[in-house]
């Protein structure tokens, strides 16, 4: 029996080599996509057979050296600081967010109980506390940091569950019919939660939007009546902070007046748009915010973080211990509300440390970062308002309240479904031309394409550059349906 494969593992200047090549490949890989260097484009598209053979046969080289592979991977990433990145909400990384990333996968430590994550339990809490001030709430509020909106969501509902919900489903199963109020334009992982709670489908009720695609707050009573009426116990409503399609903020304040005096939860979903109580410009967004039982804010999209680190947050601190009141005897000596027990709260067991991210921000830049960030973002996105609106050929689906934005070519002399195929195809030549990424949607039954204005590099330059590209390609369907 040896270990020697151990020590050629861990054979510390073998790895300092191996860092060194790496962090000089990403400053390199930084200068070139940011400084879009030799006109690369935002990503190199592939159908996903023709990525999996590549990788296939990559697997079968190993004589590939170790920098080269590396290089391949950039090179057939989509880039995110690129500053025609303008698709999906994922945050172009801070640098040094990413390096402690690397830190805390080097360290590894485990979070579920207090010994086993003392540095991060602690910079978390802190982290937690900070964006609790930041939010308006008191000192009663509490909560941690857990992997992703998705799965926030669904710890949050759970502990409105335990807290509002007639008996006690976490001992005795579920024996009600139970429903949760939202808007029929939120975020998935609220029907998805709800079905993984035992609602069904029909736990889910969807409350119709207004034109700026917000929940109608003066249909809750008729719903909330209606569900009374077919047998339901309403335990919370969702407010959107923002919605994902359009970006559109629910009017927080009226859902917050419908809840009180009520047996009901009020969670906002603010996984993307709850990061402006950071900006005092835009903060105003997220009036009512208060009232709410519980709010999500996932650092991973506007505040610069590598995925994941979600933010849970409870107007009521002893709230977050309540999705979970569940006995382990091995890791807890007791049932008691532990602030540096976090596994106590969290869904996961092991857990990444998430909190040394955002803390390493906050103490190196201030939560001014967050706040130049999301000002540069969310005005940027007006001035791209401004820019479609003025192209004859162009629409949008309704004025940005954040940096997501929605149009599309329309025409009087074509049909629906002649401007959704068109709008279908735009969207894909950009996709596979690759010089541009920007995604697309369906509201109404209309195709548009959705940008959203993830890269602070991103300037109007870009964006100029992104129309005449659209019209270009237009020009050119154009021709070829004559
Ligand atoms: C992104 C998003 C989510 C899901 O968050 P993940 O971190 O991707 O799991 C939920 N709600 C809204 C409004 C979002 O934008």
């Amino acid at each position: 029996m040896d270990n020697n494969f151990a020590k050629k593992l861990y054979d510390p200047g073998t790895f300092r080599e191996q860092g060194h090549q790496m962090v000089n490949l990403l400053a390199d890989y930084l200068e070139k996509v940011s400084q879009q260097k030799d006109g690369i484009p935002v990503t190199q598209w592939k159908f996903p057979n023709q990525q999996l053979t590549y990788w296939q046969e990559a697997l079968q080289n190993p004589k590939l050296n170790l920098p080269d592979f590396f290089q391949q991977v950039l090179d057939q990433s989509i880039h995110l600081h690129h500053p025609k990145y303008i698709g999906h909400q994922v945050s172009p990384v801070a640098p040094l967010a990413a390096l402690t990333s690397l830190v805390s996968s080097f360290l590894n430590n485990g979070m579920a109980v207090y010994e086993m994550g003392a540095t991060a339990t602690a910079m978390e809490r802190l982290v937690i506390q900070e964006l609790s001030k930041v939010l308006g709430f008191d000192e009663q509020a509490d909560g941690f940091l857990t992997s992703g909106g998705t799965l926030a969501t669904l710890t949050a509902l759970l502990a409105a569950r335990q807290k509002v919900s007639q008996g006690n489903i976490w001992e005795k199963g579920l024996r009600q019919k139970l429903a949760v109020m939202v808007s029929e334009e939120a975020h998935y992982c609220i029907d998805r939660a709800c079905r993984i709670m035992g609602f069904g489908a029909e736990g889910v009720i969807k409350i119709p939007v207004n034109a700026q695609f917000q929940m109608d707050t003066s249909l809750l009573e008729e719903y909330y009546q209606q569900a009374q009426a077919n047998g339901f116990e309403v335990i919370a409503i969702v407010g959107s902070a923002c919605s994902t399609s359009t970006g559109s903020y629910d009017n927080l304040e009226a859902i917050g007046r419908f809840c009180q005096g009520k047996p009901l939860w009020f969670h906002i979903d603010g996984a993307h748009g709850g990061a402006v109580a950071y900006s005092s410009r835009y903060a105003s967004l997220l009036k009512g915010v208060t009232q709410a039982d519980s709010i999500i804010i996932d650092y991973h999209k506007m505040l610069l973080t590598p995925a994941l680190a979600t933010a849970v947050v409870f107007r009521e601190g002893k709230d977050s211990y309540s999705a979970f009141a569940q006995k382990a005897q091995y890791l807890y000596e007791q049932d008691e509300q532990e602030w540096h027990e976090l596994g106590k709260r969290t869904f996961e067991c092991t857990k990444y440390m998430m909190g040394f991210k955002v803390y390493t921000l906050l103490r190196t830049y201030g939560p001014e970062l967050f706040e130049a960030n999301i000002d540069y973002l969310y005005q940027l996105t007006q001035r791209f308002a401004r820019l479609i609106e003025s192209r004859q050929d162009l629409e949008l689906a309704l004025r940005p309240q954040a940096n997501i934005i929605c149009f599309r070519y329309t025409s009087a002399k074509k049909s629906t479904e002649e401007l959704n195929t068109i709008n279908r195809n735009l969207r894909r030549q950009l996709l596979e031309k690759g010089e541009f990424y920007i995604v697309q949607t369906q509201l109404k039954g209309l195709v548009y394409l959705r940008a959203t204005l993830m890269n602070p590099l991103t300037t109007e330059l870009e964006l100029t550059q992104l129309l005449d590209t659209i019209g270009k390609l237009l020009k050119a369907e154009m021709l070829s349906t004559k």
